[in-house]
């Protein structure tokens, strides 16, 4: 189904129930990166907008129904938005399509469908927020409680707004908290799009706050504000670093969902037609905007030039070009600076020694912010441009020899989110997987997610786990109950 470009109103910030200007009346321009152009403006907030933002969070924990409401009413109101998001489903993609530059066929079977998955799956967690009995050899009844931890201030990055936003309000509101949401200042027009949609479900005044602005004000007013009771971000590795330290300084509890660089292995016993999808997928998704991109290749060396010449020829045949037309795989980046990070890298490469394989290069088409996908081999290990997260479609190519040396480069860059493997052999699978440093691996394809499986980081991608069980245990808290019974 087509979608076509939407007419967009300014956005305002989503305060207790209202829509507002931000206090100071500023404004931000919203462009879309297929055209360099534009599209609309949204409020940019500051301090005082987040003191209000943060007070109607912490009046509706604290004195609204929220927390006290039953677990399987939440679940209701959780499920509604669920079926809201599937009903408005073009609006979203559109919406998401034109802010980030996706692809609308992958804006509508990714993001949006996830988005909608994400509230069903946490809502049916919402009705067993539970704690258990425990036996003590004193006369007692003893139990546990799981209670939300209070105001939750969410910070999400600009490549997958509407999933990793929903990644973290559907679980801190299937546990009973209540949340400001900071989404990228650049991305932000999903989060008020989600804003309408929670409160046509049925989540009340206050219980969810978006505040849209920069990360230096309204995400350090966030991480600083002493009514805001657990820091989730998601982000870069260097403002994740400085959200952790900021919180560790308050005592507040954080995940951290940072940085990435995986490595995809292919093994000389693999099936060379899957695996070849699995590399492409890997490091094109969302034009390599992924933090679980797989943008380090390694194979081994009786495949490495075979490897090469496939990914030669079947690299510039990927449908690159406006995210609007249903055929495009690859969209523009999301911004000039994204693109012009690559361009940097890729320079760096170049002298570092890489050779471009393919694409390496803009593409210049209607004033938007695209880059062909790019393929680079003849990298030492201790390049830049190995080491260091490029967050663009462009893959580097490295040959190894024993399973051993192929788990060492693997696990050699300071990254641990993502890692994967292609082979037939079940044994090698399993063992590789254990040794590899990192949130999630997989094997014989790529990116396969859903939200009962947690991801999350090692190292310098961080901690805490989004999705899965686990992700709602870290917005509750266990409270412990001992009655005498003497
Ligand atoms: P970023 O760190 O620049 O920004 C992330 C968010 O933090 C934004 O909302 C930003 O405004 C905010 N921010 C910036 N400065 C801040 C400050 N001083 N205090 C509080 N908040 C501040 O990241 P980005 O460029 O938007 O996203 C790309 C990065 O995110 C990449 O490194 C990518 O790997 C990572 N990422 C990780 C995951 C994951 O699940 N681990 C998922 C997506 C993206």
């Amino acid at each position: 189904m087509s979608v076509s470009r939407p007419h967009l109103e300014p956005g305002r910030l989503f305060i207790d129930g209202e829509w507002r200007e931000a206090g100071a009346k500023g404004v931000r321009d919203i462009t879309d990166p297929s055209t360099g152009k534009v599209v609309t403006t949204v409020a940019e907030a500051d301090a005082s907008d987040v003191d209000a933002a943060v007070a109607a969070a912490r009046k509706a924990f604290d004195e609204g129904p929220w927390s006290q409401t039953p677990g399987r009413e939440r679940a209701r109101i959780l499920h509604r938005a669920a079926d809201l998001i599937r009903k408005r489903a073009d609006e979203l993609v559109a919406v998401e399509s034109v802010n980030v530059g996706k692809p609308v066929s992958l804006a509508r079977a990714v993001d949006v469908s996830t988005a909608a998955e994400e509230y069903e799956y946490y809502s049916a967690m919402a009705q067993s927020v539970d704690g258990s009995s425990r036996q003590i050899p004193i006369p007692s009844h003893a139990y546990t409680r799981r209670e939300p931890l209070g105001v939750v201030a969410a910070i999400t990055p600009f490549n997958f707004p509407l999933i990793l936003s929903s990644s973290k309000l559907a679980p801190a509101l299937a546990a009973g908290n209540t949340v400001v949401h900071k989404p990228a200042e650049e991305t932000p027009l999903s989060a008020l799009l989600m804003a309408e949609i929670l409160a046509e479900a049925g989540v009340p005044d206050g219980v969810l706050n978006v505040v849209t602005g920069g990360g230096a004000v309204v995400g350090e007013a966030l991480l600083t504000h002493p009514g805001v009771d657990k820091i989730a971000f998601t982000g870069s590795t260097a403002i994740g670093r400085h959200a952790a330290a900021t919180a560790g300084a308050a005592l507040k509890p954080v995940t951290m969902e940072l940085g990435g660089n995986a490595a995809n292995i292919v093994f000389e016993d693999a099936d060379l037609e899957k695996a070849i999808g699995a590399i492409i997928k890997g490091f094109v998704f969302n034009t390599g905007q992924f933090c679980m991109g797989g943008p380090r290749l390694l194979v081994h060396s009786s495949l490495h030039d075979t490897v090469l010449g496939i990914l030669e020829g079947a690299v510039p045949g990927v449908p690159l070009g406006d995210p609007f037309d249903p055929a495009t795989v690859i969209g523009p980046m999301a911004g000039l600076r994204h693109l012009e990070k690559v361009e940097e890298y890729v320079a760096i490469a170049k002298a570092e020694g890489g050779r471009i394989v393919t694409g390496g290069e803009r593409l210049e088409l209607d004033g938007g912010y695209y880059y062909k996908p790019t393929v680079i081999a003849g990298l030492g290990n201790d390049s830049r441009a190995v080491q260091e997260e490029i967050f663009g479609p462009v893959l580097t190519v490295q040959p190894f020899d024993t399973e051993d040396e192929a788990i060492a480069l693997a696990n050699s860059t300071p990254y641990g989110l993502a890692s994967g493997l292609q082979t037939r052999d079940l044994a090698r699978a399993h063992r590789v997987a254990a040794r590899l440093q990192a949130g999630i691996v997989w094997v014989n394809d790529w990116a396969m997610l859903d939200p009962a499986i947690p991801f999350g980081g090692v190292k310098n991608s961080g901690f805490g786990r989004e999705y899965g069980p686990e992700a709602l245990e870290s917005y509750t808290k266990v409270k412990s109950v001992v009655i005498s019974l003497a």
